[in-house]
């Protein structure tokens, strides 16, 4: 690269041709050193492990990509005492898998830890690297909002559907499934403005809430919702803060919520590939008007899902 970029200078500039020349002849001569070394130890490469974005937040999905000298059969990360296996890139050579940040990680200077296994020698390879952690700004918004008190004050008949619709949250939403489904970018499912977004904490008749662990579009009554990648429909069925929600699994415990929908357009099984229509928003469960709450959930942390809106994926 070096190279041609000298010669387009000296075919633009000839008067700077034999002060050039001399340069060009050491930046030769470093190339093919450079070559002769990489030869010489090609096998101890350097492994590069990085991620994306560059800057990590809380609450922040992570892609974490890395490149490994010798061939590798699997490859597996901890990273916040989550652990997950790498998909493998043939046309780029490299591994990657999508990971995150929870709401609650302090600032700080966390480690990715990587075991594979060698190819062919099923040799164990054992790698660390370490990436800061900065705290983003999340709003936070304090404005009375006005629930009915089914939400707030729940008699017990209601107190047993809140249990109910706990117990099967509680079974499906900690399903990992090994396999990755999701498939390049994730795209958003309604094109409309957002009426909240993640982070934000609010105030339900005077009681704060937790920070908001999803986005909100502003969207009436009946627009149709679109699967944000592919996946398979784990969920799907009236909860009662959720109303009638949508969980799609996009493997390897990454998943996409969807919730307060009029209507449902997807049984539980079904595989769904990004931009399918999967129901029609509302404002069904705990909802103070019409309007579609997404959420993104992996490995039990919910995440920014405008953050993963804005990644380049493989
Ligand atoms: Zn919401």
């Amino acid at each position: 690269m070096i190279t041609v970029s000298c010669g387009d200078g000296r075919l633009g500039r000839p008067a700077m041709a034999h002060a050039e020349r001399p340069w060009a002849n050491i930046q030769r001569l470093a190339t093919i050193f450079a070559l002769l070394l990489q030869a010489s130890v090609g096998f101890a490469a350097p492994w590069t492990a990085t991620a994306q974005p560059t800057r990590l937040l809380n609450g922040a999905p992570v892609l974490f990509q890395v490149k490994s000298p010798a061939k590798l059969d699997s490859l597996t990360g901890t990273w916040l005492k989550h652990t997950f296996p790498f998909s493998y890139n043939a046309s780029t050579k490299t591994w990657f898998a999508l990971a995150g940040v929870n709401y609650d990680t302090p600032p700080g200077v966390y480690t990715l830890e990587l075991s594979g296994e060698s190819a062919g020698t099923k040799a164990p390879v054992e790698l660390s690297k370490t990436f800061p952690v900065a705290r983003a700004q999340y709003p936070e918004i304090k404005v009375e909002l006005t629930v009915e008190k089914k939400f707030t004050e729940p008699s017990p008949e209601q107190l047993k559907e809140i249990d109910d619709s706990k117990k099967v949250k509680e079974e499906y939403l900690p399903r990992v499934t090994p396999d990755r489904e999701w498939d390049g970018n994730f795209k958003p499912p309604v094109d409309a403005a957002t009426s909240d977004v993640y982070g934000s904490r609010r105030i339900f008749n005077g009681v704060a809430q937790r920070e908001h662990q999803g986005l909100d579009y502003r969207v009436p009554t009946g627009t149709p919702v679109a699967a944000m990648n592919q996946g398979t429909i784990l969920l799907a069925r009236f909860l009662y803060f959720e109303g009638n929600c949508v969980v799609i699994d996009h493997g390897q415990g990454l998943l996409t919520l969807y919730f307060h929908m009029s209507e449902l357009k997807v049984k539980e099984g079904d595989a769904v590939k990004r931009g399918d229509l999967i129901g029609l928003s509302g404002g069904t469960g705990r909802a103070t008007g019409p309007h579609l709450h997404v959420a993104v959930r992996w490995q039990g942390t919910y995440l920014d899902p405008a953050r993963l809106l804005q990644m380049s994926l493989p």
